[in-house]
């Protein structure tokens, strides 16, 4: 069964958990399912396709490592972790269909606006906290 994202603590866990993964050049392939479970991921650095399943639980800050998964043949720092303003709106609104998503950039940065629900902790679940600011109008 899935994690529940909508509950507040939940998706503070996921959106920590997918900056993690940020850091480490690896893709989430599916929500964030907890730490103790499986988890679908993504290899993201140049030259590597490993894909496969992986423990949050292993690959936390806390274990004191840069983890990541075993036979990596990758680049490293050739991960991209931004998504381009069109990935950030196809993903979300595949992710939220009956929200409409809209990206844009000024001076301060990468703003990304929506109305109507999910609020803003249940998005930063499913893409994290570095993709830029996240403004709901109810
Ligand atoms: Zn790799």
């Amino acid at each position: 069964m899935p994690l529940d994202l909508t509950t507040r603590r939940n998706a503070e866990s996921a959106a920590k958990a997918v900056d993690r993964l940020n850091e480490l050049e690896l893709i989430p392939r599916s929500p964030y399912p907890g730490s103790d479970v499986h988890w679908e991921l993504a290899c993201g650095r140049d030259g590597c396709d490993w894909t496969g399943r992986l423990f949050y639980s292993h690959l936390r800050p806390s274990r004191g490592h840069g983890r990541r998964h075993p036979g990596c043949i990758g680049t490293p720092n050739t991960h991209r972790p931004l998504l381009t303003d069109t990935e950030l709106t196809t993903r979300l609104n595949h992710l939220f269909p009956e929200s409409a998503f809209t990206v844009h950039q000024d001076a301060n940065g990468r703003t990304i606006t929506w109305t109507g629900s999910p609020d803003a902790l249940h998005v930063a679940a499913h893409i994290g906290t570095s993709q830029g600011t996240l403004d709901r109008t109810p």
